[in-house]
């Protein structure tokens, strides 16, 4: 680990010169004696953020986090020498610029995220994510960093045609339906990474497809399968929305991680827009059963109109399939957890959490 972030500490110097416009970029890198990576990550006490730090300090790099939320995802990492949790908003400049200025590498992960806030608090939806990212993108061309966006699934909206490539169209209900703020929201980030892209910013676009695994939300909140998780520790049914014919595609956060990693190094990134996720695709209802067995739990299954559960200014997306060949090719991130795998490793997290 300790040879591979050297490398990663060259690679960047050559990175980061590029976005200076060094044209000797590369020749100064090695001369230069290697220092650690530094590593930026806004949302960094996030579930994929507090992941994305463990991983890149298994590397050898310095991590800092930047994230307004509780700390409990990166408590473990408090006391690590090359880690540290700045308490802050990316809607504060003054206080990121300084946190740009000292990294080579920004991922920026900070985001208002999950159904209940896109139908509960769009303002907030809106602001953080649009104008947060216009800060980052700003700071990092001016301080000469590389950045990769956290985008999302969710803005392919409702396309029925899938897979769906990086190219696909968006296809988004009316504006009076606030659960598109988000997707809105990411889809302006990545058009304003591509317009600071066309400014010399070296920006990758990642769109990241139902990752879970332990840390994600905490059980009855957020994402259906921590929803489901906390039904099936109390053995109540598991309420599955409408038929449960709708699908998604369930990625492991270990398989996320290897290709956002792998997005912030490997040149071939660079102004790229890729899907990161698994292409299994499973109904709602098949997640339901095979979560139940998995668990060895006594649940039935509920089956619940969606007005029920999300009110009128809901639209549930019927089918969600990333097309993966750019992740595979561009970020060689092949062999991705089995769902029975993952999801095994989840519930054990969860349940040892519920018993402490
Ligand atoms: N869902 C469900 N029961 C729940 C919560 C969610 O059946 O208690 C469904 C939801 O309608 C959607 C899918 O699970 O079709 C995934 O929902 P999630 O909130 O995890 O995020 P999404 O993939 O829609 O962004």
């Amino acid at each position: 680990m300790g040879r591979r972030s050297a490398d990663i500490g060259a690679s960047m110097g050559a990175e980061r010169g590029r976005a200076l416009g060094r044209a000797d970029a590369g020749a100064n890198a090695k001369q230069r004696p290697k220092r650690p990576l530094r590593v930026l990550i806004t949302g960094g006490a996030g579930f994929i953020g507090s992941h994305l730090a463990e991983a890149f300090l298994e590397q050898g790099a310095r991590v800092t986090a930047l994230d307004r939320g509780p700390s409990a995802k990166v408590a473990h990492l408090l006391e690590h020498p090359r880690f540290q949790l700045v308490n802050g908003s990316v809607l504060d400049r003054a206080e990121l610029e300084p946190l740009v200025a000292d990294a080579d590498l920004v991922y920026h992960l900070a985001a208002v995220v999950g159904v209940e806030h896109y139908v509960g608090d769009p303002y907030e939806v809106l602001h953080v994510n649009v104008d947060g990212t216009e800060n980052v993108l700003d700071l990092a061309l001016a301080h000469g960093c590389r950045v990769v966006f956290s985008s999302t699934s969710e803005v392919y909206g409702r396309n029925p045609h899938v897979p769906w490539s990086e190219d696909s169209d968006r296809v988004l209900g009316s504006t009076g339906i606030d659960r598109w703020c988000y997707s809105t929201s990411k889809a302006v980030g990545e058009h304003f990474c591509f317009a600071y892209g066309r400014r010399g910013l070296p920006v990758t676009v990642l769109r990241y497809f139902n990752v879970y695994g332990p840390r994600l939300d905490r059980a009855d909140v957020g994402r259906v399968i921590t929803i489901f998780i906390g039904q099936l520790l109390r053995n109540q049914p598991l309420t599955v929305v409408n038929q449960g014919r709708q699908t998604r595609c369930f990625t492991y956060i270990d398989d996320a991680v290897r290709a956002t990693v792998a997005a912030g190094l490997c040149e071939a990134a660079v102004g790229k827009v890729i899907n990161v996720g698994s292409d299994v695709e499973l109904s709602i209802l098949e997640l339901a059963e095979r979560m139940i067995k998995l668990a060895k739990s006594g649940s039935t299954i509920e089956l619940v109109p969606e007005k029920a559960v999300y009110g009128n200014s809901y639209e549930d997306i019927q089918r969600r399939v990333p097309d993966v060949t750019r992740m595979r090719e561009i970020l060689g991130v092949h062999d991705l957890v089995p769902l029975d795998v993952g999801m095994r490793r989840t519930l054990d997290w969860f349940a040892a959490q519920a018993r402490s």
